[in-house]
């Protein structure tokens, strides 16, 4: 007990520092901007960050969520990113325990999280960032059936999405949708992976509600679907069987 709690809170700092990386992917990746130079600095004056000042989620508390040198107010999106992943990587160690593929799906997830901040701002999500949760999906035991239950997702979503298109008269799924869907099969494998779509689509409705006219992005929820399919996953799948059989 005590081992695995001084395991789950160097988990949680790696997870937090991890974050901090995502928040780095997030700002630059949709800017084409190179993601290890410059290092960060201030987006308001230009000064560059003391390492102190750069230390995942504590430094913001600290500074009560402000640049150091200009005092200008710094997103509570920086350190929320960081908590989440944070509590993301615990979550999936209590889960999984000490494995050697932890960190790969944990990654997978981080990833998850960094597509989902970017397809909130900018209603899409960059390539490279959705392959990479898709090949740290793959890195842990059985890959070859993980790569399969990916292949037939991305399959089963690419007709899917032709058919629909076609009917609709307008693009119905991308690549990208494509892509999320290949990572979620990979994680959660089959009947999960429908549960985590059923689950994306409810959480989904309502701001779709609220949003009548807007774009709704998908893939936030598909990664929430995902990660609580994830860790409820055995009583998700026999509460399912139970409802199909009885
Ligand atoms: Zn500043």
């Amino acid at each position: 007990m005590e081992y695995n709690l001084f395991i789950g809170i160097f988990v949680f700092l790696f997870g937090i520092s991890v974050g901090s990386f995502l928040n780095v992917l997030i700002y630059r990746i949709p800017k084409n901007l190179n993601i290890s130079f410059p290092p960060s600095a201030c987006p308001s004056c230009g000064n560059r960050l003391k390492w102190y000042h750069n230390i995942p989620l504590f430094s913001w508390i600290f500074l009560k969520g402000k640049c150091a040198f200009c005092k200008e107010k710094i997103s509570a999106r920086y350190p929320l990113v960081e908590l989440a992943n944070g509590l993301i990587w615990v979550a999936l160690f209590y889960k999984l325990g000490a494995v050697w593929y932890l960190p790969f799906i944990a990654l997978s997830f981080s990833m998850l999280l960094a597509l989902s901040m970017i397809d909130l701002e900018y209603y899409a999500v960059p390539d490279n960032l959705n392959y990479a949760a898709l090949i740290f999906a793959l890195i842990a035991p059985n890959f070859i059936n993980r790569g399969l239950d990916a292949l037939y997702a991305a399959v089963g979503f690419f007709l899917l999405g032709f058919i629909v298109s076609k009917l609709a008269k307008r693009d119905a799924l991308g690549e990208a949708d494509i892509i999320v869907a290949a990572t979620m099969a990979a994680l959660l494998g089959y009947p999960a992976f429908f549960i985590a779509m059923f689950l994306s689509a409810i959480l989904a409705i309502v701001p779709s509600l609220f949003a009548k006219d807007t774009m709704v992005p998908f893939v936030p929820f598909l990664a929430l679907g995902t990660l609580i399919t994830y860790l409820n996953k055995e009583w998700l799948v026999s509460l399912l069987q139970a409802i199909m059989y009885g």
